[in-house]
């Protein structure tokens, strides 16, 4: 009897490929194992054994296996069913979900280019003959292609030797390599607390008079912080009373001042659990209680927790039980959540069982975390990881916790798949008969809906930790002001008084703009134009620090210009602004304060994103300017004042979303503020301080902008109350993508009829020069999800038998954001 072998291979291929195998291999092949196979006419990948039968393919011969790469499976049985559901929800191929999952080091093939691994340095004498040479290679050539090292070790099949290689940690798949970030530390100097007294104070300056250096050092200090109302910094003393830094340590030694460092919540990971998780207060406990009940009746329950309620420390209680019963907890939260803060603070309560899984980490990192999972070590009993962590190896899977259950990130967007973090999440729990907890201070529509419908269990926390009190929230008036005269630039006079006050008393401020660079768009005066990208259609932003106009969805960029490019007239406006001429202005406004920027701009580079919470932290920056990136994960005792810039251009973005995201936005901007004993602050600039969002939010009221929201859901057929899936054609040549999408969208009409939008060009109707066609499929919750995408598929297949249609770029989102 001939054996075959179907294999998932990591390229978009809608039907798995078959291979022969000996009778041999098929006794030793699993399912989820890799193996070396040959594609096209000279290409290696590495694929997946998806399942292991008798039936030759009848539209091809098959061909034999290369090699077969592991001894045990790195895919289990569970997880190919995920990937089978994420391939059919979603509308990919299971190719596509491969790639999404397994980290690179998974995936050698052809084209990977691998490089020593300059992390660490390995014994040499731990290679065998054939590692060695390629080893050695890598000391004069910086990176190896597959084929190089065919040639170096003249033979065909080497995916195994660099699979050692990998394992051994002597080589890397080629990618950023991931370092941890370490803060710098700041040293800052206080009065010892024997001199608290004004007696033991007196007494001190007494006893100093006979050395006027230390006596000056200390009378510094005093003059330093009556006038910041901040830590003062060992360098600041230093340079301001002129004493060098012995004389400083002379003091510290003689227990005159105390030397500290601020740097809450960062000690370094020791490698022990160093404390036990917190007694929780009464809100919290009965949350806990509440959810366990749920958790009785229902798999899924929503915690809806306000603000700085404590949720974290009510995961925290489940995942201790969950352990405790053996069981492995997925912790999932957006990217740019997953802060070292979190990580620390988990670390501190579990130990060596936090593992983290994150894009920024090295391929070797995450197979490592990869292989503890697999084998249901102790080490990585908890995943603490963005996205992609949903599709790791879980055996034993006991707990599911989305934390910012509502964020948008969490479904992927581009490439495929493009499946949501947290629906998938739903799903693998199910699988596992595990149980989930979605957390959220401002809840999706979706979810809130599926606790209202009874779908998923419903537990609230209404009030703050220690009793803080929410941030008391004003709307200020830009149309009354500007009419009045008393705006500043974008800054209104109420803005400008609460953050003169704020920095008067030594706390921090936040301002919030959603939109990066200087101005959106720049304008002649004279006949209207204004600078368009050359590969999109939409107007360059113009970014003042760089000189440069530049494009927001393709990357161009070119020097700003002086004269209109149409007229030649010099009268150019800008019209929007963005976050850097927010930072502009207000250091204008407040010259003698510390102002930095964070968008994406300025957390490009490595650890950009790292740097600016650190000194945010230790209270370097007064005032910081941003996009929403400040929403997430900062938690920070001395910021008092948060400034919204300006409400409504969130409010006017054209899609059905934007009132509940801005709603969601807002409030979790305003949460930044006053997370200790204060009340914080907030501050909304809007043209329209009557708008119902802008009401909900000042008042925090949820359950309204739920029922209105809803309410146009309803009217309008969107979602949750329809589902719908979106289909984008792509093609450089308009006319081409204008026949296709009508022919599409025709065809959808015979079988779905009014429930067809479209084709609709959208707001940014051509990117990269690829011209851009929408069409909208909205699908009643009675009918038929799976008929519905079949018969999608069906018209799609006929869609690409039409020749000139071919060409066309056609991409499915389901569920899409
Ligand atoms: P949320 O996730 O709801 O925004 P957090 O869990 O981050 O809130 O809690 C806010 C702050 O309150 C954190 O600094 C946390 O350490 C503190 N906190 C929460 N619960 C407790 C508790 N039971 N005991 C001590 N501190 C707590
Ligand atoms: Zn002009
Ligand atoms: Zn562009």
């Amino acid at each position: 009897m001939p054996n075959f072998t179907d294999i998932i291979l990591p390229i978009p291929l809608p039907k798995l490929f078959t291979y022969s195998i000996t009778v041999l291999e098929s006794k030793f092949l699993k399912k989820g194992m890799r193996v070396a196979v040959p594609f096209g006419k000279s290409k290696v990948y590495t694929g997946i054994v998806f399942s292991i039968h008798e039936d030759a393919p009848t539209a091809y011969e098959a061909k034999e296996i290369q090699q077969i790469l592991d001894e045990q499976p790195v895919v289990n049985e569970k997880q190919l069913a995920l990937w089978q559901w994420v391939a059919s929800y979603y509308m990919c191929t299971l190719g596509d979900v491969m790639r999404a999952a397994l980290p690179s080091a998974f995936i050698l093939e052809s084209e990977t280019v691998i490089s020593k691994n300059i992390v660490k340095a390995i014994d040499e004498s731990i290679l065998k003959d054939d590692e060695f040479l390629v080893y050695e290679a890598l000391n004069h050539q910086s990176s190896l292609k597959i084929h190089d090292i065919s040639n170096i070790l003249d033979k065909k099949n080497v995916l195994p030797v660099i699979k050692r290689l990998i394992e051994k940690e002597a080589i890397s798949v080629e990618e950023e390599i991931y370092e941890k970030y370490k803060p710098k530390l700041v040293r800052y100097v206080k009065l010892h607390s024997h001199f608290s007294t004004e007696k033991a104070l007196h007494g001190l300056l007494d006893e100093l008079s006979r050395a006027p250096k230390q006596r000056e050092v200390v009378l510094t200090l005093f003059s330093i912080s009556a006038k910041t109302k901040k830590p003062v910094k060992v360098s600041d003393l230093s340079n301001e009373s002129g004493a060098s830094s012995a004389v400083i340590k002379s003091l510290i030694d003689k227990d005159v001042l105390e030397e500290y460092h601020i740097q809450t919540d960062r000690v370094q990971y020791s490698g022990e659990e160093t404390e036990d998780s917190k007694q929780l207060n009464n809100y919290q406990k009965t949350a806990l209680v509440e959810i366990k009940e749920s958790f009785k009746k229902q798999n899924i329950t929503l915690l809806h927790g306000v603000t700085s309620s404590g949720k974290t420390e009510v995961y925290v209680k489940l995942i201790e039980d969950a352990i405790n019963q053996g069981k492995q907890v997925l912790y999932l939260l957006p990217e740019i959540a997953l802060t070292t803060q979190l990580v620390v603070r988990l670390q501190n309560y579990f130990g060596e069982k936090v593992a983290v899984f994150h894009s920024k980490y090295s391929s070797h990192e995450r197979v490592e975390v990869w292989s503890h999972v697999l084998n249901n070590s102790e080490r990585g009993q908890i995943v603490l990881g963005a996205r992609s962590s949903v599709l790791l190896p879980f055996n034993n899977l006991g707990l599911v916790i989305v934390d910012e259950e509502h964020e948008q990130s969490f479904k992927q967007f581009d490439p495929a798949p493009r499946y949501h973090a947290r629906d998938t999440a739903v799903v693998l729990a199910n699988m596992y008969q595990a149980k989930t907890l979605l957390g959220s201070a401002t809840p999706s529509l979706e979810s809130y809906f599926n606790a209202k419908q009874n779908k998923y269990g419903f537990v609230e926390i209404t009030q703050r930790y220690n009793n803080v009190l929410m941030p008391e929230i004003e709307l200020v008036d830009i149309k009354d002001k500007h009419k009045r005269k008393l705006m500043k630039g974008h800054f209104s006079d109420r803005l400008i008084e609460e953050m003169t006050e704020t920095l008067k008393l030594g706390h921090q401020i936040i301002l919030f703009q959603n939109r990066r660079g200087f101005s959106p768009i720049v304008e002649c005066n004279t006949c209207g134009h204004s600078p368009q990208c050359p590969n999109c259609d939409v107007s360059l932003t113009y970014h003042k620090y760089r000189n440069q106009l530049r494009c927001h969805y393709c990357g161009y960029a070119t020097a700003m210009q002086i004269s209109c490019l149409a007229c030649g007239s010099q009268d150019l406006d800008s019209k929007g602004f963005g976050t850097e001429q927010i930072e502009n202005e207000v250091k204008s406004l407040f010259p003698n304060y510390n102002v930095a920027r964070m968008d994406l701009d300025t957390t490009r580079g490595k650890y950009g994103y790292e740097k600016i919470i650190t000194a945010l932290e230790q209270q370097e920056i007064d005032i910081l300017v941003g996009t929403q990136m400040l929403t997430k994960g900062l938690d920070f005792r001395n910021i008092k004042l948060v400034g919204i810039m300006n409400a409504d251009n969130m409010l006017n973005f054209p899609d059905f979303r934007a009132h509940e995201r801005s709603f969601q936005l807002m409030l979790q901007v305003s949460g930044r503020a006053g997370r200790t004993d204060e009340r914080g602050k907030v501050l909304i600039q809007t043209y329209n301080p009557y708008h119902n969002i802008l009401q909900q939010v000042s008042t925090n009221n949820y359950v309204a902008m739920y029922n209105e929201q809803m309410n146009d859901r309803y009217n309008y057929k969107y979602p949750p109350i329809y589902k719908q899936i979106k289909i984008t054609l792509k093609h450089k040549d308009f006319n081409r993508v204008e026949t296709a999408s009508i022919w599409l969208a025709k065809s959808l009409r015979q079988v779905f009829g009014d429930f067809v939008l479209g084709p609709e060009s959208p707001p940014v109707a051509r990117i990269r020069n690829q011209f851009h066609k929408n069409i909208l499929i909205k699908i009643p919750k009675k009918q038929s999800l799976l008929k519905t995408k079949e018969a999608i598929i069906k018209i799609n297949n006929s869609f690409q038998s039409i020749k000139d249609f071919r060409s066309v770029k056609i991409i499915l989102n389901v569920d899409n954001f």
